[in-house]
C-alpha cells in the first residue's frame, strides 16, 4: 500500500543522509530515511563509518569517537526532531514525474511504497576491495581504505598500499608522513597514475615499489601482522611483515538505482550543482555518491546540510504549484 505523499524521502543513512535528516526534521518536514539493509555491503545503514573503528577528525570529538557510535548519535539526533528511519533497501525509484515513486521490496509492484515531493540521494560509495578472506574483518584493524582517516595510527609502522592509480600514489605519499616504510604493491610493472604523481612517489625515499605483485593472504588474528604477496610473473610468494594495508584500487558509487534517471558521470558519480541539485528538479544528492574528491565524513555531513536546505527552499518555492499538479498512482 502506498502511504501519503511525503515532503522529503532520504535514501541512504551515512553522515550525508542523517545530516539531511536532522536539518529537514528541524524544518518540520518529517523526513523519511530509508536506511539500507545491514546484510548489504553497498547500502549498509550508517554507511562506511560502520566499518571504521576510531574517528579522530570529526570536529567536536577531541577524544575521538568510534565510527558506529558517531552514526548512532546522528540517528538519535535525527529521530529526536521527528525523522522516521526505516531499515529497508530501496528496490526501484521512478523520478520521471512528481510526486516521485519509491519502491521497497518487489520492484515490479504496480504502486510505489512511498511517494515524495523531494528525494535526497545519499547512497554513498564503496571502496573496491581485494576480495581476500578476512579482509573485511580486518578493516579498522590494520586494513584500511582511507589514509586521511587512518594514517595517523601507523606512526613508525611498516605498511603497504595496493594499487597503481592516482589514489594509491596519493595515499602512499600521505602515509610517508607517519610510516617508516611504505611498499606500493601493483599488479603490473607500470603505474596508471599521472606522471607528476609518479615522479613524486619515485622521489620519496620511504616508498618502495613491488611490481607485478598481488596480495594473496592476510595474516594476524585480531589485527594485521603481515601479508603474502605473489609475483604475477614467477608465481613466487613472499611474506611482508606489514602492520597496515591500504587498499586504494578505486571506489564505486552506489548509483545503480538511478541509472537512466539522474545525470551521472561515466564513473557513476551523480552530477550536482548548483548546490546539491541534480538534473531532476526536486531530486538532490549529497555525500560520497556525488563526491569523488574529498570522501570525508565531515564533507558528507556538510553536503547533507546543503541538500536539506536546497530541498526545503525548493519545496517552499514549488509546493503550491505541486499540490495542483500531482499525479495519482
Ligand atoms: P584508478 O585510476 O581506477 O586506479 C585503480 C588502480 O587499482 C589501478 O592501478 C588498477 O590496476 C588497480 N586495481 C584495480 N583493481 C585491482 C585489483 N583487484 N587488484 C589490484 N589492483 C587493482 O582509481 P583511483 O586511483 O582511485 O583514481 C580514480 C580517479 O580519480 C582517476 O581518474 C584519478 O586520476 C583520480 N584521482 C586523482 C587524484 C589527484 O590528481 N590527486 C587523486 C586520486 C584520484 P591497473 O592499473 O592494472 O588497472
Amino acid at each position: 500500500m502506498t502511504d501519503p505523499v511525503r515532503d522529503v524521502v532520504i535514501i541512504g543513512s551515512g553522515p550525508a543522509g542523517l545530516t539531511a535528516a536532522v536539518y529537514t526534521a528541524r524544518a518540520s518536514l518529517a523526513p523519511l530515511v530509508l536506511e539500507g539493509e545491514p546484510s548489504s555491503t553497498s547500502d549498509q545503514p550508517g554507511g562506511q563509518l560502520m566499518l571504521t573503528t576510531e574517528v579522530e577528525n570529526f570536529p567536536g570529538f577531541p577524544e575521538g569517537i568510534m565510527g558506529p557510535e558517531l552514526m548512532s548519535r546522528m540517528r538519535e539526533q535525527a529521530t529526536r526532531f521527528g525523522a522516521e528511519l526505516q531499515t529497508v533497501r530501496v528496490s526501484r525509484v521512478d523520478l520521471s514525474s512528481r510526486p516521485f515513486g519509491i519502491w521497497v521490496g518487489d520492484p515490479d509492484a504496480a504502486e510505489p511504497t512511498h511517494r515524495a515531493r523531494t528525494v535526497i540521494i545519499s547512497t554513498g560509495a564503496q571502496s573496491l576491495m581485494l576480495g581476500l578472506p578476512r579482509e573485511l574483518e580486518l578493516v579498522g584493524h590494520g586494513v584500511s581504505t582511507c589514509a586521511t582517516c587512518d594514517g595517523f595510527f601507523f606512526r613508525k609502522h611498516d605498511i603497504a598500499v595496493v594499487g597503481g592509480g592516482d589514489s594509491a600514489i596519493e595515499e602512499a605519499l600521505f602515509l610517508t608522513k607517519f610510516a617508516d616504510t611504505v611498499t606500493l604493491i601493483h599488479r603490473r610493472d607500470e603505474l596508471r597514475a599521472s606522471k607528476i604523481m609518479q615522479d613524486r612517489a619515485r622521489a620519496n625515499d620511504k616508498i618502495r615499489f613491488q611490481w607485478n605483485s598481488r596480495v594473496v593472504e592476510l595474516h594476524g588474528e585480531d589485527k594485521l601482522e603481515g601479508i603474502d604477496v605473489e609475483d604475477t610473473v614467477t608465481g613466487e610468494r613472499t611474506r611482508l611483515d606489514v602492520t597496515g594495508l591500504f587498499v586504494a584500487i578505486g571506489h564505486r558509487p552506489n548509483t545503480d538505482l538511478f541509472k537512466g534517471q539522474v545525470a551521472m558521470e561515466d564513473t557513476g558519480y551523480l552530477i550536482t550543482g548548483p548546490g546539491s541539485a541534480t538534473n531532476v528538479e526536486g531530486v538532490f544528492a549529497c555525500g560520497d555518491v556525488q563526491d569523488h574528491t574529498y570522501r570525508q565524513a565531515i564533507t558528507a555531513a556538510g553536503s547533507g546540510c546543503m541538500a536539506a536546505i536546497d530541498a526545503e527552499r525548493w519545496l517552499e518555492a514549488t509546493t503550491d504549484h505541486e499540490h495542483s499538479t500531482e499525479t495519482n498512482w
